[in-house]
């Protein structure tokens, strides 16, 4: 790893401005790192020409005094289930074999306008269906932390999901940030498991233009980063109204990095009773504790607060997603792009098709969601989970009278084996337990490290903030990180 890979973002930044490198060497470094990485399989597509070609044009702005902010120059991992013109996008399916969109996605759209270098394009679950990236058909990402003790000491552990190869670059400093998407925590438990920052910022607030669907009312981007500043920079370069999505929210875009004031005293800290749950180690009800004396000790007020539908957020989550998710991918026919099989007639084709074209967990999700919106059941599946749904949004909306923030961890467990969890889908599903229902809610929530677990894997706090509340929660979660102090590394 040389010495240019491990900068933050902000720190590359700087030395950009400063002249002390250029772009197109901070880029090299991370192609060279990468391809010594490429063991982590962490990237479904490397594009080292075009980071290239993107780095050198960053330098000519920077020499021309036209450097564009904060993000130009900086070499960027992008979530494959982001469009990205004349570049494989595959959403992690063999279905999309091939695609190679003629469109950017918003999003990536407005970091190449802020200047960003694309390195490739990061492995994720297929379709975003995931909590351990071991459903790509480009195979699964590994974590770069390994245990130190344990039954899984050594082993091959999974970076979490979906937005795996995100967040294993990230921390394995093959990218110096990374895009990924949160349906029901694909950033942030990925993030947590990888030791890094993971944001979802509130439902609305990037575009969703270009991103491949899963769930369209819960799908959201964010950024992957190493530390809270740098997740700031990116959710800046990501952010815009966009006329495209009609779920897109016209409002001014923030100087999110400004809001790191450090800062938290007379705020009000959530803590959530209904997320104490049988079961969780003790290590993780310890540093949730640990987080709670943190933000106190910076003069934040600890309130105790009740979420009573929590309970049932991740079933009701596990009918309203799969439901999306099995009419989004309907379009998947094999006739205007990726993968076809051809069958004797049409109907054969399409069968055909989907047939190879889908992974298990993805046939799963559409024949759930097929079921729950079925003539017969839609009333006692999909209906009864949409009024949960607005429960649970209600229980935060009350929430939001008694505290700012609210504090929870983020997963019930540190990063588990390669193929561990793989047979039993409701295992997985409970990797979601605590970031699914901000996630029901739309609301913005983060990821940050905050600890390690006895046996040497990082441990996250999350915290939840109100509708754009984003500001809020990079104030508080800046306190956190700088109380943790939290400088392990793979
Ligand atoms: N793990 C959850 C699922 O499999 C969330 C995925 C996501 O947020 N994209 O649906």
């Amino acid at each position: 790893m040389s010495a240019l890979t491990n900068l933050t973002i902000a720190q590359a930044g700087a030395g950009l401005s400063k002249g002390e490198f250029t772009a197109r060497e901070l880029t090299d470094d991370y192609l060279s790192a990468m391809e010594a990485a490429r063991g982590l399989n962490a990237y479904i597509e490397e594009t080292p020409e075009r980071a290239q070609m993107m780095a050198d044009a960053s330098d000519a702005r920077r020499t021309a005094g036209n450097a564009v902010g904060a993000l130009d120059g900086i070499p960027l991992a992008i979530k494959d289930l982001f469009c990205t013109e004349g570049a494989l996008s595959t959403a992690g399916s063999h279905i999309l074999d091939g695609f190679r969109p003629a469109y950017e996605s918003t999003v990536t759209q407005n970091l190449w306008d802020a200047g960003a270098v694309m390195l490739g394009k990061a492995n994720m679950d297929e379709f975003a269906m995931g909590s351990a990236n071991i459903t790509s058909y480009y195979g699964p990402t590994l974590n770069p932390w390994k245990a130190r003790s344990g039954d899984n000491a050594g082993k091959d552990l999974v970076p979490g999901g979906s937005s795996g190869g995100s967040a294993s670059a990230v921390a394995a400093r093959i990218a110096a940030g990374a895009t990924g998407t949160d349906t029901g925590g694909s950033i942030r438990q990925p993030g947590a498991f990888c030791g890094i920052v993971g944001l979802k910022p509130t439902y609305g607030r990037c575009s969703r233009w270009g991103v491949i669907a899963f769930a369209s009312s819960l799908d959201q981007a964010g950024p992957l980063a190493r530390t809270v500043e740098d997740s700031a920079l990116m959710l800046e370069g990501m952010v815009s109204y966009d006329p495209k999505d009609s779920t897109s929210v016209d409002l001014p875009v923030p100087n999110y990095a400004a809001a790191l004031t450090g800062d938290i005293r007379g705020l009000r800290v959530g803590v959530p009773a209904e997320y104490r749950i049988d079961g969780t180690p003790s290590e993780i009800e310890t540093l949730w504790q640990q987080g709670v004396h943190w933000l106190r000790d910076a003069g934040a007020e600890i309130v105790d607060i009740s979420l009573p539908h929590t309970k049932y957020a991740l079933p009701a989550y596990y009918i309203v997603a799969p439901a999306e998710a099995s009419s989004n991918l309907a379009r998947y026919d094999g006739m205007r792009y990726g993968l076809r099989v051809d069958g004797e007639d049409l109907a054969e084709t399409y069968e055909r098709t989907r047939a190879e074209g889908f992974g298990h967990e993805v046939k799963r999700r559409v024949m759930i969601g097929t079921y729950v919106l079925s003539a017969g059941y839609y009333d006692a599946y999909y209906l009864k989970a949409q009024r949960v749904r607005t429960r649970i949004a209600d229980d935060f909306r009350a929430a939001w009278d008694s505290c700012d923030v609210i504090l929870t961890p983020t997963t019930p467990n540190a990063a588990f084996a390669l193929g561990e969890k793989q047979d039993d889908p409701i295992a997985m599903y409970l990797n979601d337990i605590f970031t699914v229902p901000a996630s029901m809610a739309g609301l913005p929530a983060i990821s940050l490290p905050a600890g390690l677990s006895g046996d040497g894997l990082p441990l996250g706090l999350h915290l939840i903030a109100p509708p754009f509340g984003e500001e809020t929660l990079l104030r508080a979660a800046g306190v956190l990180e700088s109380a943790a102090g939290f400088t392990a590394q793979p």
